[in-house]
């Protein structure tokens, strides 16, 4: 670490909703907080077309409009919001000294927000098919599927969700989904289940993604039965679950067995002076509201630990 690295108090990593709530709440208790956005400003949750169960929006918010409100008032109160990602962390010991894309900080508290990132399938072309038929984000593609026939895979919230509005571009929608039960909420299935665009293939998992230069069909294996169809569809649109960004973190913060980082009620990590909260550190919400609602309790633990130590 050199002497130009940047002295904070507060350190918040990423800029969905757990990091913007984060940085009002330390804002707001003059800790001059500075969050560094990572590769997603916004998190995921902006590229969520319509979010309709955040409280206080009864017709629903765009996600990258509510995102923009978040950073807006964090920033409003003193948050420094930094277009960077943190690629290189040392929590041994305080401050925290933390490397970045551009520079480097040592900070006196630092809160993990860095939220998930979509799983992948793991089959023959959908890495080389990516952008050119395999997509992670119906908000970002969808409409380059005017007319065409789409593929969702997945049974979740995500996957009929986002199925739902693809159906304002593509002619038709067929669901992929490898049980008989959905895991999504019952009004989005319904939904999705009286949708004319909609169709299901149950019991049945995406083998392959085939196509040259572009994506032509997608090879499927009913799981009760063995047999293999091709299935013609000009994009696929996987929405399988995520994994936390939490490999920066590795050997030096407690985590579970599927990398989300442990913390106790009041969002401390197994080192004193690091937080984490939103989807880094949440395997079963992982909603905008309980997101934002972690960030905000991981600031006010972060302010009393500060208090307590200057006594
Ligand atoms: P999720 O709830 O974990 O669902 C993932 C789906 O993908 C499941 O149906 C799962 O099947 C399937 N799946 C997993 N691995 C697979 C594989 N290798 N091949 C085929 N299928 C596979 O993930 P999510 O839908 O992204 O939702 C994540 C969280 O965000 C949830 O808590 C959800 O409630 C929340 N969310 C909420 C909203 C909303 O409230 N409007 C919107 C989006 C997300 P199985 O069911 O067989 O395991």
């Amino acid at each position: 670490m050199t002497d130009n690295a940047n002295k904070v108090k507060m350190l918040i990593l990423g800029s969905g909703p757990a990091g913007l709530a984060a940085a009002l709440y330390a804002a707001r208790a003059e800790l001059a907080p500075v969050v560094l956005t990572g590769t997603q400003l916004g998190g995921q949750a902006a590229l969520t077309f319509t979010i309709e169960n955040y409280p206080g929006f009864p017709d629903g918010v765009g996600g990258a409009q509510l995102g923009e409100l978040f950073q807006r008032q964090a920033e409003h109160f003193g948050t420094r919001v930094e277009f960077d990602t943190a690629n290189k962390v040392d929590l041994s010991a305080r401050p925290f000294k933390v490397t970045t894309d551009v520079g480097e900080y040592e900070a006196e508290t630092l809160i993990v927000t860095t939220g998930a990132s979509p799983i992948h399938l793991n089959v023959p072309g959908e890495d080389t098919l990516l952008g050119r038929g395999v997509s992670y984000c119906a908000t970002c593609d969808g409409a380059f599927f005017k007319e065409k026939k789409v593929i969702v895979v997945g049974g979740g919230d995500s996957a009929l969700e986002e199925a739902i509005f693809i159906t304002r571009y593509a002619s038709s929608v067929t669901i992929i989904h490898r049980r008989e039960e959905f895991r999504a909420g019952a009004i989005l299935q319904k939904r999705a289940k009286d949708h004319p665009k909609i169709q299901f293939v149950l019991n049945t998992v995406v083998t392959e993604v085939v196509g040259k230069d572009k994506m032509e069909a997608a090879r499927l294996k009913n799981v009760a039965t063995g047999e293999e169809t091709l299935l013609d569809a000009d994009g696929i649109f996987i929405f399988v679950g995520h994994t936390p960004n939490t490999q920066l973190f590795e050997g030096q913060l407690k985590m579970d067995s599927h990398g989300y980082i442990e913390t106790d009620m009041l969002m401390q990590t197994s080192v004193a002076g690091v937080f984490a909260a939103g989807e880094a550190a949440d395997p079963h919400f992982r909603q905008v509201v309980t997101s934002a609602g972690m960030g905000a309790a991981a600031a006010i633990q972060a302010t009393r630990f500060l208090e307590a130590e200057s006594g």
